[in-house]
């Protein structure tokens, strides 16, 4: 069962999921007689390897027996679980003789991985715009499932890609995390944007995004429902934001068509950073509205795109102070020459401006 435990000193909480710690790097045994075979869990035909699937999406233009384009299943090493609420007694030997620094509290939840192919391709960019569009499909309907639980305060739907992101199978895929608790911080900024709402009558973001337009140099690509830019205040190189022109406070309530103008912005701009390094190391996550806690007024959904350049260290894990050793205006300006030199890859359906 996992748990979430706070730091009295730093006022932050940790979840600890050692059922995590027996997760394969890369590869499961297959369960056959004779020597070891090596298989990939998320490749097609190889659906037993996993817990039964939450969601499948069907590919109609499938020709043979693997019929899938997108799979849901429950993550084989949670980093929340549902079931068990009870929390232990104790988790140590001895009781600690102030326990009010030592907080715990049980974490339910769920944890489930998001397969965006049956083949053994390793980005999402090494999917077309169409398919694309159906793993965002996919991420839609699991938040919405899940915000339909009860006792669920929090869902986030995120990707690693690459060692230095957290990622250990290469297979092309997203997660999402369904948690009990509303992280503190996730907490922190929906009171941040309401208050901000209170006060102007004006959402945050959109007064934020009004004022990028305006300036333009940190803007990376438009659609006709989306831009992407790089923040004023990045705290990594190249961190790209991408947010509806339109105030809207969830993610999951979008229609087909603009998940789709999404899906295919959020694959050209991955294709910029594969271009910078190879193989590329980044995570993405999408934060909607936590449906019981924060106001819909207020609160403006957005995707973040954070490139692993460079490696958290000393000075940041001591301070949570970053250093971004590039500015984003400088990045902006980068990503958008970068964008002429690519050439077009099965890119037919949405139309990206990246002339800033
Ligand atoms: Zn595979
Ligand atoms: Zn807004």
């Amino acid at each position: 069962v996992s748990q979430i435990r706070r730091d009295a000193l730093s006022d932050s909480w940790v979840i600890c999921a050692p059922q995590r710690d027996a997760r394969p790097e890369e590869f499961v045994e297959a369960q056959l007689p004779g020597p070891p075979v090596l298989i990939c869990p998320f490749c097609g035909g190889n659906e037993s390897a996993t817990p039964e699937a939450t969601l499948v999406i069907g590919d109609p233009e499938a020709n043979d027996e693997v019929t899938w384009a997108v799979r849901v299943v429950p993550n084989r090493y949670p980093a929340v679980t549902d079931g068990d609420r009870r929390l232990e007694e104790g988790t140590g030997a001895s009781r600690p003789s102030h326990p009010d620094l030592f907080q715990v509290s049980p974490l339910s939840g769920g944890h489930e991985v998001i397969i965006e192919s049956p083949l053994h391709v390793q980005s999402l960019t090494d999917l077309s715009e169409r398919h694309a569009a159906m793993v965002f499909d996919a991420y839609a309907r699991r938040l919405r499932y899940w915000y339909g639980q009860s006792g669920i305060d929090y869902v986030v739907v995120f990707k690693n890609v690459g060692a230095a992101a957290g990622a250990s199978l290469r297979h092309t895929h997203s997660q999402l995390v369904a948690s009990s608790m509303l992280p503190p911080r996730v907490a922190e900024l929906s009171q941040r944007v309401k208050a901000h709402y209170e006060r102007e009558k004006k959402c945050l973001l959109c007064q934020m995004l009004a004022d990028e337009l305006g300036e333009e140099s940190r803007i990376v690509a438009r659609t006709p429902r989306f831009v992407a830019y790089c923040p004023f205040a990045s705290r990594l190189p190249y961190l790209m934001r991408v947010v509806p022109l339109e105030h809207q406070e969830s993610f999951e309530s979008l229609e087909t068509a603009a998940i789709g103008e999404l899906a295919a912005l959020t694959r050209r701009l991955l294709r910029l950073l594969e271009s910078m390094h190879s193989p590329a190391a980044y995570n993405y996550v999408i934060q909607t509205r936590p449906h019981r806690t924060a106001c819909s007024n207020s609160f403006h959904w957005w995707l973040e795109i954070f490139p692993r350049l460079t490696k958290t260290a000393g000075f940041e894990w001591g301070s949570d102070c970053y250093i971004n050793p590039v500015l984003p205006e400088t990045a902006a300006g980068h990503l958008r020459i970068l964008s002429r030199r690519i050439a077009p890859r099965g890119d037919r359906g949405v139309q990206v401006d990246f002339s800033g």
